[in-house]
């Protein structure tokens, strides 16, 4: 078969475009990913004891995006899920995000009664507020509980995450897990909270399975030899990669999985659990079975070790969000401009930003919505 499209992942991005234009352009189209699966970091798969994990690190899916809800439902039903972390910290295990429930853990009750009062009058109930807002309070109180929480939950597990001083990083990385002025203990409060109820695989699979479009598996875009018989090519990879490191590498960070199966139904009581402290190498720990709610005498869980990025030992997981990167990113996105009628870079790594899964699932619509339709 002649393709008229080239795409270069299986990933959401990637997987959502090719939907888009096998069925609504009615036009084929060849998917190509370097690894031996689909679905990218969203890789799901059974272990040896029949318990489903995650490859790339724990996925939970959450979105306010209709367009996005309503696209993934034609694909899957869904197990309604909503995610809750508790933290180490001072030896006590604390709710992340930090909640009234953690002042009440980690304070006396006359201490916690005051900062409570004062949270609440600076801020009303049921608020969430960053922890760089809060830290930029004129409350005695408020400060110095602000200033605590950075200490003990944000600085050495952002350190641990990123190697970099928090300051470094856009404020939107911290952001996304601000402080809860009351007592809601869910690390997500989107509208649409649940996990694919055969998992993220089956949910690609389906998304890819139309008569358009072909999968190649463990193919390289340089093993490709014909670039230029398609029409359009949609690159979901590493912009810098793709033109070979010319102004330099974007860096990403890396993390290492170290999957533990355990002779016991259920190892930890939440989903996650996170170790901001430098005394634990790994940042978080988490037990799917309280992903996907499967029974089985056995339970997997999964530590995350980040690391650096290396191209000749590791993947790159996350983009980083600094000014400097931004700059660079700016040169391989003037190059982009100039290929941009044969050849779009879309999705996390193309893009580099730090997409969750619904944000590539709106990017890959509203590409194909844009440039292509
Ligand atoms: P990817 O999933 O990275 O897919 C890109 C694909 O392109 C890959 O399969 C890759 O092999 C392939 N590729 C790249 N270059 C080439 C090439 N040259 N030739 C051939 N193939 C190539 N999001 C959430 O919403 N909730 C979460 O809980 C969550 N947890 C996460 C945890 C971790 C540890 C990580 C790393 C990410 C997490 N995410 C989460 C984010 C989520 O993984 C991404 O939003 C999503 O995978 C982005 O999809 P994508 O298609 O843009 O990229
Ligand atoms: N973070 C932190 N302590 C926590 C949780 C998060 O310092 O207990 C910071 C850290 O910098 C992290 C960022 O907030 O990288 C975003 O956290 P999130 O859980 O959203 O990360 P992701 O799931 O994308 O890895």
């Amino acid at each position: 078969m002649k393709y008229n499209y080239l795409i270069v992942g299986a990933g959401f991005t990637g997987a959502v475009i090719a939907r888009e234009i096998a069925e609504k352009c009615n036009q084929p189209v060849l998917v190509i990913d370097r690894r031996n699966h689909i679905s990218g970091n969203a890789f799901d798969h059974n272990d040896n004891s029949g318990i489903l994990i995650h490859e790339y690190g724990p996925h939970i899916f959450h979105t306010n995006a209709p367009q996005v809800w309503n696209f993934l439902s034609k694909f899957t039903e869904w197990i309604p899920y909503e995610h809750r972390v508790l933290g180490q910290v001072d030896k006590k295990l604390i709710p992340i995000p930090f909640n009234f429930t953690s002042i009440e853990t980690l304070f006396s009750t006359k201490e916690a009664t005051i900062i409570k009062k004062h949270l609440l009058e600076e801020h009303g109930n049921n608020v969430k507020v960053p922890i760089l807002n809060l830290m930029e309070s004129k409350n005695r109180f408020v400060k110095e509980l602000a200033d605590y929480i950075y200490k003990n939950v944000f600085y050495n597990y952002t350190k641990k995450m990123w190697d970099l001083e928090p300051q470094e990083l856009d404020p939107q990385v911290l952001s996304r897990v601000p402080i809860q002025i009351g007592y809601d203990d869910r690390y997500f409060n989107d509208k649409h909270q649940a996990m694919p109820k055969e998992g993220y695989t089956k949910m690609f699979q389906q998304i890819l399975n139309h008569p358009n479009i072909e999968v190649k598996l463990s193919t390289q875009f340089k093993d490709v030899s014909n670039p230029n018989e398609f029409k359009k090519i949609i690159y979901t990879g590493p912009i810098d990669e793709f033109f070979d490191y010319r102004h330099g590498e974007l860096p990403y960070r890396s993390i290492q999985f170290e999957f533990i199966t355990h002779d016991t139904e259920y190892k930890q009581k939440v989903g996650t659990m996170n170790f901001p402290g430098f005394e634990f190498k790994h940042t978080r720990m988490t037990e799917f079975k309280h992903l996907t709610f499967q029974k089985n005498p056995k339970t997997t869980l999964c530590r995350e070790y980040p690391e650096a990025y290396n191209s000749k030992k590791n993947l790159p997981y996350y983009p980083i969000p600094t000014q400097e990167n931004k700059v660079l990113l700016q040169k391989y996105r003037a190059e982009a401009e100039k290929i941009k009628e044969r050849i779009a870079f879309v999705g996390r790594l193309a893009d580099y930003q730090y997409f969750n899964m619904d944000q590539a699932v709106a990017r890959g619509l509203q590409f194909f919505q844009k440039e292509i339709l």
